[in-house]
């Protein structure tokens, strides 16, 4: 199965539905999509092999679609690669992939055109809005390449926080398991739906391509190229059926975001990538009603380890309602989770360990890294290096990745159950706990914390002490608050500990 054939499939059902939209105004048809993509695949084919790697360091925009089911088209693998990294950082990128080929859109183009020198493997970048593509996209249509479930389809670049990104490689078995699985788990899709693309198509925004393209979804790219609030809520009113993929703090900025806008064509908001704290979960539901449903995943596991419906947001007068919507829902029905002790033993509900996964969209690999498979993939499991707990209904609640659990006079601290306690402050707009190194207990906590109105004073540190005291154990209190204006976070909206731990040292 070639995921291609998604593309093919539903040009022919739907052929006049619209596919493709820049703001407000569609691009493309179904029929007009395929057909462009079969010629671009043609034009692909002429210059690569199989199997050959496609880089696309691309703002959002409608040819990121056409490009990726081009590559799969003519048998190659997609590497999207996040617009926003230093040159360094995609040099590297573009070399370990070995792409020889690459895309770039004009706002990046002068600072990707030079790699082409100093990366051997890479033979040339080609502007994503200019004349040569529009020549690659004139030849005769070629048929879809054959695949085998095992044929990477797209190298999905990790962040690297703490190294070297890896390439992990998603096979068409793996997308294919990830597109059953959204109409399984998370939400429906009907002909003529939309999607928007104001987060990175490069991650998950761009993976739910794939279901909206299998149901012949119009994909929606805002004219920003990106998240403005203002922007998502003018282009509610110019298409219907709408989902976005937001990150918990794109979720956050439309709640906040004065006005009563009219939300009438919002069908789903799908978050994840982050923590979601309970306040502002309810706070996104009062807003908008019940269109929310969450996923966990990980690029090694793509948007598919367990999901949170909307039916399960909305049902609050469940008793167990406020620990379910501090969670991050259910295993995905294809999917296979355990939280795990050291030696990989399952343990028992309610007790914390490793969150492994196993199943049809977990990855194949790392791309050219066998020691990081070896250690990640032990056991036929993935580790994902975040911890958590089971409850006996196989809710699972995410602490922390692994790394970032605090270790305090021998007892582990969760940072996120301290950020849950912090945030019920008025005054407290955002927070992010770290541990930081100290002689006597190991490490202490930290907390930077973003004032609400940043005119108003910073909220009194006796008052978050009480706060703490009135809902934690004593040893869990940060031991020191920092004001910030700002928490640092990368693209996707994750907040960066790391670069809070180097404020500490
Ligand atoms: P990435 O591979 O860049 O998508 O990052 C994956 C990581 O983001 C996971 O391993 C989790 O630590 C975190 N993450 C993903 N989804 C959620 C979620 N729904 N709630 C909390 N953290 C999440």
């Amino acid at each position: 199965m070639n995921l291609a054939q998604l593309l093919v499939r539903s040009a022919n059902a739907w052929p006049a539905l619209p596919a493709l939209a820049r703001g407000g105004c569609v691009t493309s048809t179904y029929a007009e999509l395929a057909a462009r993509v079969a010629r671009l695949a043609a034009g692909l084919a002429q210059r690569l092999a199989p199997n050959d790697r496609v880089a696309l360091v691309m703002a959002n925009c409608p040819q990121y679609v056409e490009l990726l089911f081009a590559c799969w088209h003519a048998g190659l693998c997609a590497v999207p690669v996040n617009a926003k990294l230093h040159p360094r950082e995609l040099e590297f990128i573009l070399a370990n992939s070995g792409a020889r080929l690459c895309f770039a859109t004009s706002d990046l183009i002068d600072a990707v055109a030079p790699l082409a020198a100093s990366v051997t493997c890479l033979e040339d970048v080609i502007a994503a809005d200019g004349p040569r593509y529009a020549a690659l996209c004139s030849g005769v249509p070629m048929a879809v390449a054959a695949r085998a479930p095992g044929d990477a389809a797209w190298l999905f670049y990790t962040s690297g926080t703490t190294g070297r990104p890896k390439g992990v490689t998603l096979t068409h078995r793996n997308l294919l398991a990830m597109t059953l699985n959204y109409f399984f788990d998370v939400d429906a899709i009907a002909p003529g739906d939309c999607i928007v693309h104001a987060a990175p198509m490069s991650h998950g925004s761009g993976l739910y391509i794939l279901p909206h393209v299998a149901h012949a979804g119009l994909n929606a790219v805002p004219e920003s190229g990106g998240f403005d609030a203002a922007e998502i809520y003018a282009l509610l009113q110019a298409h219907r059926g709408v989902t976005m993929f937001a990150a918990p703090t794109m979720v956050k900025r439309l709640v906040d975001h004065p006005g009563d806008a009219d939300t009438t064509r919002l069908k789903t908001i799908v978050y994840g990538g982050g923590p979601m704290y309970v306040a502002d979960c309810k706070a996104a539901l009062s807003r908008f009603g019940p269109k929310l449903a969450q996923i966990y995943g990980q690029g090694e596991s793509p948007m598919t380890i367990t999901a949170m419906d909307k039916a399960t947001h909305a049902a609050s007068d469940h008793p167990r309602y406020e620990q379910r919507l501090a969670s991050v829902g259910q295993a995905f029905s294809g999917v296979g989770v355990m939280v795990a002790d050291a030696a990989d033993r399952p343990l028992p509900a309610g007790e914390i360990g490793e969150i492994l996964v196993r199943g049809d969209p977990v990855m194949a690999g790392y791309w050219d890294n066998p020691q990081a498979n070896a250690e990640t993939l032990r056991g036929g499991w993935l580790h994902t290096g975040d911890v958590g707990s089971l409850d006996g209904e196989g809710f699972l609640t995410l602490k922390d990745r692994s790394k970032d659990v605090i270790i305090s006079g021998g007892s582990n601290i969760y940072p996120r159950e301290v950020e849950e306690v912090l945030l019920r402050h008025p005054g407290v707009s955002e927070v992010s706990v770290v541990g930081k190194s100290d002689p006597e207990w190991g490490e202490v906590v930290v907390a930077f914390v973003v004032a609400r109105d940043p005119r108003d004073a910073a909220p009194d540190q006796a008052e978050l002490d009480a706060l703490c005291l009135d809902h934690i154990a004593r040893f869990k209190r940060p031991k020191a608050y920092r004001y910030v204006d700002a928490l640092p976070k990368n693209s996707t909206g994750k907040v960066l500990k790391t670069e809070l731990r180097k404020l500490l040292s």
